[in-house]
């Protein structure tokens, strides 16, 4: 066989891959931890004051520099740090006042955090199908409104922006409140105004999966001084006490306070964020026009991007024409050493849909009189049946990362890989 024969062949079927190596590891701002991360740790560490509110140093805490930096950086007035992106989104739904019984829209595609939160403060998960977007669909959310609903949360999935200028049109129609959940979508934007700062709250985590990580952590943003001062007194069990609330505003809180060591890492991350995403940006949007030519030929088609310009730029989703011929291609992807996907089978549990949150499907309360679907007092049913449209979408989705580390000969043997593939199965 010949040289260029077996450049054509598929790697699946014994071929030569198409791309040298695979994906470095997919933590963008985790990779870029280096001596300025260590340099901020070591002087947090080294100064004693490892509380935010206290310690034998005086001086402005990392944690409120970091409030400070991230507020101003995206353009939000007010900004709270905290433990996780889920705290954020429970002190979110406090600050917007979602209580027992409330319910909230949220996404058929998300990570069940998401969910969690909600059943967290006592309120009610409902779910709204997610359109070619692969976030909220407007015209589903508009449907699931009911007496009971308090609010909508939009979930900027994989750096996505949500279709803002609808959602945040019916909140205002229906007297909704909006929590944005930018956990995977840190600095990306809508009509040039970042995301965490259109709804009336937006919700960020550090864990170390996400665009910009200190392991664990999170960042509640918002235009309210009334959800700020909530969210405020949520975090913090004496929150109202140090923060001088007068004593008949005072509520009671837990504690989702952030630690002083995971805002001097966040300080030295939050610098590379611009960084980040105009590498991703630019490598987006050479994988992207690649795949658009071949969609002029081939049955794929691309993710809707609601805001292009916005977009985050982590991952490239496209559709193929249905769920076996996604996973042959993601199968042939990957042989090719290109890190493809597929979003949905119903037989792998990924939390990330709907249909596999065992415990939201059967309404698992952690006592057996406990749970807000009891305390409800009306019917509530949830099928893994409830969103088909997202099911049939995310399961013909074939998804890869935009890893800021790929250099310009990865994404042109990436796009040599979808020729060969797409050209042979698409
Ligand atoms: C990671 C994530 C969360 C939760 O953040 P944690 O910091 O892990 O609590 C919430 N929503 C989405 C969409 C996420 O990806």
């Amino acid at each position: 066989m010949s040289d260029s024969e077996d450049k054509e062949r598929l790697a699946i079927d014994g071929g030569v891959p198409s791309r040298q190596r695979k994906d470095p590891p997919m933590y963008p701002g985790g990779m870029m931890i280096d001596a300025e991360e260590e340099q901020a740790v070591l002087e947090t560490l080294r100064s004693k004051r490892l509380f935010r509110y206290y310690g034998p140093q005086d001086g402005p805490s990392q944690v409120a520099l970091l409030e400070e930096e991230f507020g101003r950086m995206l353009g939000s007035p007010h900004a709270l740090a905290v433990t996780s992106g889920t705290a954020a989104l429970i002190c979110a739904l406090q600050g917007v006042g979602v209580g027992p019984g409330d319910e909230v829209i949220v996404p058929a595609y998300t990570w069940i955090a998401s969910a969690s939160a909600v059943a967290a403060v006592g309120g009610i998960p409902v779910l709204a199908e997610i359109d070619e977007s692969l976030t909220l669909d407007p015209a589903d959310v508009e449907r699931k409104i009911s007496p009971f609903t308090r609010a909508i949360m939009p979930v900027h999935m994989r750096g996505v922006p949500c279709r803002m200028d609808r959602l945040l049109e019916i909140g205002a129609r229906r007297g909704l409140a909006l929590v944005e959940d930018v956990a995977q979508a840190d600095g990306a934007s809508f009509g040039g105004q970042r995301l965490g700062t259109l709804g009336d709250a937006g919700c960020f985590s550090f864990q170390f999966n996400k665009i910009l990580t200190a392991g664990e952590g999170g960042m509640l943003l918002t235009r309210s001084e009334a959800v700020y001062k909530r969210a405020l007194m949520y975090h913090d069990v004496v929150g109202g006490l140090r923060n001088h609330f007068p004593t008949d505003e005072i509520l009671w809180g837990i504690n989702f306070r952030m630690a002083e060591l995971q805002a001097a890492v966040m300080r030295v991350q939050l610098k590379r964020l611009e960084g980040l995403l105009a590498t991703m940006r630019r490598s987006k949007q050479v994988l992207t026009s690649g795949l658009q030519k071949i969609a002029r030929r081939k049955s794929i088609s691309l993710q809707e991007i609601p805001d292009p310009a916005g977009d985050a730029s982590i991952a490239l989703i496209f559709f193929t024409r249905d769920a076996g011929t996604a996973g042959q291609i993601a199968a042939a992807l990957q042989a090719e050493n290109i890190g493809a996907g597929v979003l949905y089978r119903p037989d792998v549990t990924d939390y990330h849909i709907y249909a596999h949150w065992t415990p939201l499907m059967e309404q698992r309360p952690w006592t057996p009189n406990g749970g807000p679907w009891r305390w409800a007092q009306r019917e509530i049913r949830y099928t893994r049946g409830d969103c088909p449209r997202s099911l049939d979408l995310l399961g013909r989705a074939i998804h890869l990362n935009v890893n800021p580390l790929l250099s310009d000969s990865d994404l042109e043997e990436t796009l040599d890989g979808f020729e060969k593939v797409l050209g042979k199965l698409a």
